[in-house]
């Protein structure tokens, strides 16, 4: 997997798509989540812009975007998502809150009568940016398909197993697969 070209700033770091979905890649933009490693990549407007270009979704053109929408939309996702993950319950409050700003966004779809598709008005904003992230997650929850959510043991990134036999274990076999075996080749060695 390729790392995505965002400034990691003074971090060491590299960010990677591998959530397969965009709820979840959005999730995984901080990295190592509530450790002292901890570092957000959406930390800057530049790198929101280009997160959002990778993931194949519109981004307001205004320099002015208000960062902590963003910021706050995720810390509601990973509220909901990361539990699920760990094979926990999630808040009632958590889902519920997901399905009401899903409903907003849905809501603010249009039919485009060239094309005959679904699709939203340019984002002005960063919370209209935020739309179909949530619809996403809402359908991430709705479809069955949190049964296929996983966190990486390694760095606590999320993402959907879609391999046929559902035995992904790492969100990056080159990254913390390797560390993993590398560090196990370590204790056998030592014994
Ligand atoms: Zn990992």
């Amino acid at each position: 997997m390729d790392a995505l070209n965002l400034d990691p700033g003074s971090y060491g770091g590299t960010y990677k798509l591998v959530g397969g979905r965009p709820s979840l890649d959005f999730i995984n933009t901080v990295s190592w989540p509530e450790t002292e490693r901890e570092h957000d990549w959406l930390s800057s407007a530049e790198n929101a812009k280009r997160w959002f270009a990778a993931v194949g979704l519109p981004f307001p053109r205004s320099k002015e975007v208000d960062l902590s929408a963003l910021h706050a939309t995720r810390r509601m996702l990973a509220s909901a998502l990361r539990p699920l993950a760990h094979g926990e319950q999630a808040t009632a409050s958590a889902i519920a809150t997901i399905g009401k700003a899903a409903g907003h966004a849905y809501q603010a779809r249009l039919i485009d009568p060239q094309t005959l598709t679904w699709h939203w008005p340019a984002p002005r904003s960063a919370t209209e940016a935020l739309s179909p992230i949530l619809l996403d997650a809402a359908e991430l929850l709705t479809s069955g398909t949190h049964e296929r959510l996983r966190f990486c043991p390694s760095c606590d990134w999320l993402f959907e197993d879609q391999t046929r036999n559902g035995q992904r274990r790492w969100c990056d076999m080159a990254d913390c697969g390797s560390r993993d075996k590398s560090r196990r080749y370590y204790q056998r060695s030592k014994h």
